[in-house]
């Protein structure tokens, strides 16, 4: 945990989150500022700062992430109409911060990316 990160100090429920799923590996909550009906961030507990920083060993975390995104996706009715999962990775990317996470989004037709 990094004392000064924001998204740690959600997972760790120091800083207050609507929270729709967690468990020993990953956090989800909704994102402050939506962009779309379903806006939720899927975080894993360990600080990550960006998806560069992945290694090897985080391999079952990251397919656990994707299974979590479905997982949610299912439980708001977004399997059959679809929905985007996307991670903004640095700067260039669109990344503002720097604990990795994946923005789960759906509710209204997404356009291509620009
Ligand atoms: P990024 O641009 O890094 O991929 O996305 C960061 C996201 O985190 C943004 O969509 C922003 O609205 C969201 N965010 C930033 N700070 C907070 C916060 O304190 N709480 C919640 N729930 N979302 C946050
Ligand atoms: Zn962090």
């Amino acid at each position: 945990m990094s004392a000064e990160c924001i998204f740690c100090q959600i997972a760790a429920g120091k800083v207050p989150a609507e929270v729709v799923y967690q468990d020993e590996q990953v956090v989800a909550f909704k994102d402050i500022r939506p962009v779309a009906p379903v806006h939720i961030l899927i975080i894993p507990r360990k600080h990550i700062p960006d998806l560069t920083a992945i290694t090897p060993e985080d391999k079952e975390l990251l397919g656990h992430i994707h299974l979590v995104a479905v997982q949610i996706a299912r439980e708001l009715g977004l399997t059959e109409r679809g929905f985007r999962l996307v991670n903004n990775c640095k700067d260039e990317g669109g990344q503002v911060v720097y604990h990795l996470h994946f923005h789960l989004l759906g509710g209204r037709q997404l356009r291509i990316l620009g």
